[in-house]
């Protein structure tokens, strides 16, 4: 049995089609079912959905062997006793510093409110800038609209979040998309289960940008 752990959202949303594409396709409604570990038409592989933030966790304790989990939590969390395979090249976006439209550079040290703390003060400080971080869980485009931040660094997709909150983005810090991981040990032992997976998906990924291009 393979255990596969999928990001919820749109990470989820993009996922399942690519994995449809394979014949593995959830045999519950993911949206009504409460169970928690979801069975597949595929007899070999069953799928966790959790939050995206769990995915390496579940993967780094062997809880699941492989997980789709974005760029953006790999470079936070990190992942331990796990690699990296595949770029899925789904759910593609940008991590970013915002602030809101016409500001000006503040003299004091730079507020800057994200739940990507580590990535934010790693990517200051390689430009020598010390910053006070606030950590926030979700809709950090709140943040500088109260006065309690100067800028945010978050995820950009359309950009109409930003928008909608007269911000704009200011610096890009990274190219965002989601990536299938492994645990290590269970590459080891179950090496050609996984490997088959892992191709199969890669095929899956090249034949949808063809598709893309063409
Ligand atoms: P948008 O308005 O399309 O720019 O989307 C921005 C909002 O959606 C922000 O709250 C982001 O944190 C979130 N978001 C954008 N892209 C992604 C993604 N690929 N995965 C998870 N959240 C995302």
């Amino acid at each position: 049995m393979i255990t596969l752990a999928l990001s919820k959202g749109r990470i989820l949303k993009d996922t399942l089609p690519l994995l449809a594409k394979m014949g593995i396709v959830p045999t519950e409604d993911l949206d009504k079912t409460r169970k928690l570990i979801i069975p597949t038409t595929r007899a070999d592989i069953q799928l966790l959905v959790v939050r995206a933030t769990d995915v390496p966790v579940y993967v780094a304790q062997g809880g699941a062997d492989m997980g789709i989990v974005g760029k953006d939590v790999l470079m936070e969390q990190g992942g331990d006793n796990q690699f990296e395979l595949l770029d899925l090249q789904i759910a593609r976006c940008k991590l970013m510093v915002a602030a809101p439209v016409g500001h000006q550079r503040q003299s004091h040290r730079l507020r800057v409110a994200t739940k990507y703390v580590n990535v934010a003060q790693d990517y200051f400080a390689s430009k020598g800038e010390q910053v006070d971080l606030i950590k926030l869980y979700g809709s950090m485009e709140l943040a500088p609209l109260v006065g309690m931040a100067d800028c945010i660094v978050d995820l950009v997709d359309t950009g109409n979040t930003l928008r909608a909150n007269g911000l704009e983005p200011t610096e890009h810090i990274a190219d965002i998309s989601s990536r299938l991981v492994v645990n290590s040990l269970a590459y080891k032992r179950q090496h050609a289960s996984l490997q088959a997976l892992v191709n199969d998906l890669a095929t899956q990924v090249a034949a949808a940008n063809e598709g893309a291009v063409s």
